[in-house]
């Protein structure tokens, strides 16, 4: 079995999808959103986290800091062992609550992701991934219950300028996500300070049929603090005012059928 990289694994989940589920973050991601809130999650390697105020100077950095001041993160694990941790929540996951595979860019691991999800399916776990859909793999995204996927920019330039990479793949990710007809929740992180285009990233989004709900998650300012620990330059943006949000809410929807209704949810944003 592969290992994978793992930045951590969080029980009881209400924010990555339907129900209670248990969220696997996994390290390493080819975008570099300015915004980003896992930002120890961008870098493949394993890396140090610093937080000077827990620091108790007790000089035994060298075995290892049990105040919190240093924090390693990334562990390998072999999909077998991430599998073990997670079995112990299925009783929480009751009807509709299961695993969740996030990071990070998942299917940058994708050998790991796809024996993770393998092993959660082969024991009824209902498996979901949160993905930027930079890349596609027919094989793995068809054995999940459900994709969160990001459409964060339409225009190409500023999605370059914002993210590092170019959106036209992730269109085209998302087209060929939708022929597999799975179900589809897209997401905008909402940037007040840039030109997202939501009306644009909507319609594209209603053309798709599987695609059963447009969230739009505010941004917030939660990666600022692990930036800092990991000592990255920081960009800070402007927090959305609930009126803000409200006023975007023509965007948004969800697909029931043919009836699509305007929502908005106060969730994280991947
Ligand atoms: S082990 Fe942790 S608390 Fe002790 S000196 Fe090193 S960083 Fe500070
Ligand atoms: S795609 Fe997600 S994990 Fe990757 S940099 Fe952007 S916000 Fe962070």
């Amino acid at each position: 079995m592969v290992k994978g990289l793992v930045a951590d694994i969080q029980r009881t989940s209400l924010h990555d999808g339907d129900g209670i589920r248990t969220t696997v973050f996994l390290k390493g991601c080819p975008l570099s959103c300015l915004w980003c809130h896992n930002p120890e999650c961008i870098s493949f390697e394993k890396e140090i986290m610093e937080y000077p105020e827990k620091c108790i100077g007790c000089g035994k950095c060298s075995e290892g800091c049990y105040s919190g001041a240093k924090v390693v993160c990334g562990k390998e694990m072999t999909a077998q062992e991430v599998f073990e941790q997670i079995i112990l929540d299925k009783p929480y996951f009751a009807d509709n609550g299961g695993v969740t595979v996030s990071g990070g860019e998942p299917m940058a691991q994708k050998e790991f992701a796809g024996e993770l999800i393998e092993l959660c399916k082969k024991n009824n776990i209902n498996c979901a991934m949160e993905t930027s859909l930079i890349y596609f793999d027919e094989e793995i995204f068809k054995k999940l219950d459900f994709v969160m996927a990001d459409l964060k920019i339409w225009n190409d330039d500023l999605h370059k300028k914002y993210t590092g990479v170019s959106n036209k793949i992730i269109k085209e990710n998302f087209e060929s996500l939708n022929s597999l007809r799975i179900p589809i929740i897209a997401r905008t992180p909402i940037i007040p300070d840039i030109d997202q285009e939501l009306d644009k990233i909507s319609e594209f989004l209603k053309t798709l049929e599987n695609v059963k709900e447009y969230e739009l998650l505010p941004y917030h300012p939660l990666g600022i603090a692990k930036q800092k620990a990991l000592k990255k330059d920081i960009t800070e943006f402007e927090i959305p005012s609930a009126e803000y949000m409200k006023e975007l809410k023509k965007y948004a929807f969800i697909r029931r059928q043919t009836k699509l209704d305007a929502q908005n949810k106060d969730k994280t944003y991947h």
